[in-house]
């Protein structure tokens, strides 16, 4: 089994979501207590919000690209970045890597693809939702993404930050993104992306007014299924 490197901590109420969704993919496929090969270097989110909200793109590229060159030198076969927010540095990250950086934004349109849908609702922070890293790759993979209006946008986003990363769900909250769900199935949305690795912990993905596709359950999958691509080999005993 390759071992998954994991960029997390932001926030560390989803990555945890991430090691335990890795681990139960492996243990489902390979059995008995098989778990996966997993190091993750998981930083103090402050100071990544700090980057986000002066527009330092720059000082946080850097900072989670020696994250993911840590990761490496351990002995990861592949990084993951596990939050969609920071996708918008991940261009660079990657080429600074020898090892694969499994992108989320790729994951999601292909799973999306594959499932035969073609305009999802981005629900996200407003940097996803507006910066367009995400929403114009996504166009060029073939997809036709849509996100909510400005003041949808911002409960949203305030959502994420003030709820859900500081360890909150709330039943009004989880209301409030299914009226914007509901309004985006109106104007011709086909599926919604759960497209911030903590709307899981708000959402389920099945029981929504549209197809759910979650980012956070799709990127775990893709690393599983790199860390199982290669033979299983063990020292016999
Ligand atoms: N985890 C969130 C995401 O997937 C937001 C946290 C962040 O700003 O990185 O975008």
């Amino acid at each position: 089994m390759k071992t998954i490197g994991l960029i997390g901590g932001m926030s560390f109420e989803s990555t945890a979501v991430y090691y335990r969704l890795i681990n139960e993919m492996v243990r489902a496929e390979r059995g008995g207590i098989a778990s996966a090969e997993v190091l993750m270097h998981s930083v103090n989110f402050a100071e990544i919000v700090d980057y986000q909200k002066a527009g330092r793109w720059d000082l946080a590229e850097k900072r989670l690209a020696d994250c993911a060159l840590g990761l490496q030198a351990a002995g990861a076969d592949c990084v993951l970045i596990c939050t969609n927010t920071m996708h918008l540095v991940a261009d660079g990250i990657a080429a600074r890597l020898d090892i694969p950086l499994l992108n989320i934004v790729d994951e999601t349109a292909a799973a999306i693809k594959a499932a035969g849908f073609r305009r999802p609702l981005v629900l996200a922070t407003r940097y996803t939702m507006e910066h367009g890293f995400y929403t114009d790759r996504m166009r060029a993979l073939g997809l036709d993404p849509c996100v909510p209006e400005a003041a949808d946008r911002t409960i949203v986003h305030d959502v994420i930050f003030d709820e859900l990363c500081a360890g909150m769900v709330k039943d009004t909250s989880r209301e409030a993104y299914i009226s914007v769900i509901d309004k985006a199935k109106m104007a011709g949305a086909d599926c919604v992306i759960l497209g911030c690795t903590e709307i899981c912990l708000l959402l389920d993905p099945h029981t929504l007014p549209l197809p759910g596709f979650d980012s956070t359950t799709i990127h775990a999958r893709a690393a599983v299924d790199f860390a199982m691509s290669a033979p299983e080999m063990r020292i016999a005993i």
